[in-house]
C-alpha cells in the first residue's frame, strides 16, 4: 500500500463544536445542497437492517438510512455531545423510533464483534487521529458479508474543474464559512484536510488491507466526493 500518513494529533472536537449551531445551514449552502444528494446516494448503498453511522455529526446521514430503509434499526455515533444532542432535537416522528444515538469515539467502538450489518461514515473518517483504527472497528463490528459505506471528499481529477474548484474550496468557502459561523479555523481546516486526505485509489488499498473485499468506488459531483464501498 501507499505508505500515507494515518495518524494524527490534533483534537477535532475543537474544530466541530464552535459550529454546530450552523452546520446544517452551512452544509446546504456551501456544498449547493449537493451534500444532500451525497448522503441519500451512501444510505442507498447500506444492506441489512442494524446499521451503525459513525460520526454522525447532526444525524443526516442516519436519519436519511431510517427513512429509505423502513425496518432498519440506525444508531448513530459522534465524539461530540452537541452534535448529538442536535440530531437527536431533530430526529422526529415515526423516524426517531428507529434511530437512537450515543455520544462515542469512532476508533473505539463501544459494541462487540460482528454486531451490524453495515456501518456507515460521511465526511467523518478524514477527521479520526488513526484512520487505519477507524477502519478496524469498522470491520470488526461489522457481520461477516457486512457493508462499509465511507463518503469523503476529494479533488476532482480533471484539471479545468480542478483549478476551479481549488479556487472555491480554498478561497470562496473559508470567507463564506468565516462570514455565516464566525469561525475562520473550522471552514479553512475542510480544505486543509482534504487536501492531505489521499486519493481514492489510495484510500480503496487502506480499506484493501484492513481485509475488505469487494473495494469499489463511486464518484460523485466531478469527484468532489467519493463513495467508498466494501464488504467483510
Ligand atoms: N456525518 C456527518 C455529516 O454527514 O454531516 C458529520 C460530518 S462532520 C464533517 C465530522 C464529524 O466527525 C463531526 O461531527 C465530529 O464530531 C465527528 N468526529 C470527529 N472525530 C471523531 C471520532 N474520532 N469519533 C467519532 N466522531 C468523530
Amino acid at each position: 500500500m501507499n505508505q500515507q500518513q494515518t495518524q494524527t494529533d490534533f483534537d477535532s472536537r475543537e474544530i466541530f463544536r464552535p459550529i454546530v449551531p450552523v452546520y446544517d445551514l452551512m452544509n446546504r449552502v456551501l456544498s449547493g445542497g449537493m451534500d444532500t444528494i451525497w448522503r441519500r446516494t451512501a444510505a442507498s448503498y447500506t444492506t441489512g437492517h442494524r446499521i451503525l453511522d459513525l460520526a454522525c455529526g447532526t444525524g443526516d446521514l442516519a436519519i436519511e438510512i431510517a427513512r429509505q430503509k423502513c425496518s432498519s434499526e440506525v444508531l448513530g455515533a459522534d465524539i461530540l455531545p452537541e452534535m448529538i444532542q442536535k440530531a437527536a432535537g431533530k430526529t422526529k416522528g415515526d423516524i426517531a423510533n428507529r434511530v437512537n444515538y450515543l455520544v462515542s469515539n469512532g476508533e473505539k467502538v463501544p459494541f462487540g464483534d460482528e454486531t451490524f450489518d453495515s456501518v456507515t461514515i460521511a465526511f467523518g473518517i478524514r477527521n479520526f487521529n488513526d484512520r487505519k483504527r477507524g477502519l478496524e472497528e469498522i470491520y470488526r463490528v461489522l457481520r461477516p458479508g457486512g457493508r462499509a459505506v465511507i463518503l469523503e471528499f476529494s479533488m476532482p481529477k480533471n484539471k479545468i474543474v480542478n483549478s476551479a474548484y481549488l479556487f472555491y474550496f480554498t478561497k470562496v468557502l473559508p470567507a463564506v464559512g468565516k462570514r455565516f459561523s464566525g469561525n475562520s479555523r473550522s471552514y479553512s481546516y475542510l480544505p486543509e484536510s482534504v487536501l492531505k486526505w489521499p486519493s481514492p485509489e489510495d484510500f480503496s488499498e487502506e480499506i484493501k488491507d484492513i481485509g475488505f473485499s469487494r473495494v469499489s468506488n463511486v464518484s460523485l459531483t466531478l469527484g468532489i466526493a467519493w463513495l467508498h464501498v466494501a464488504q467483510k
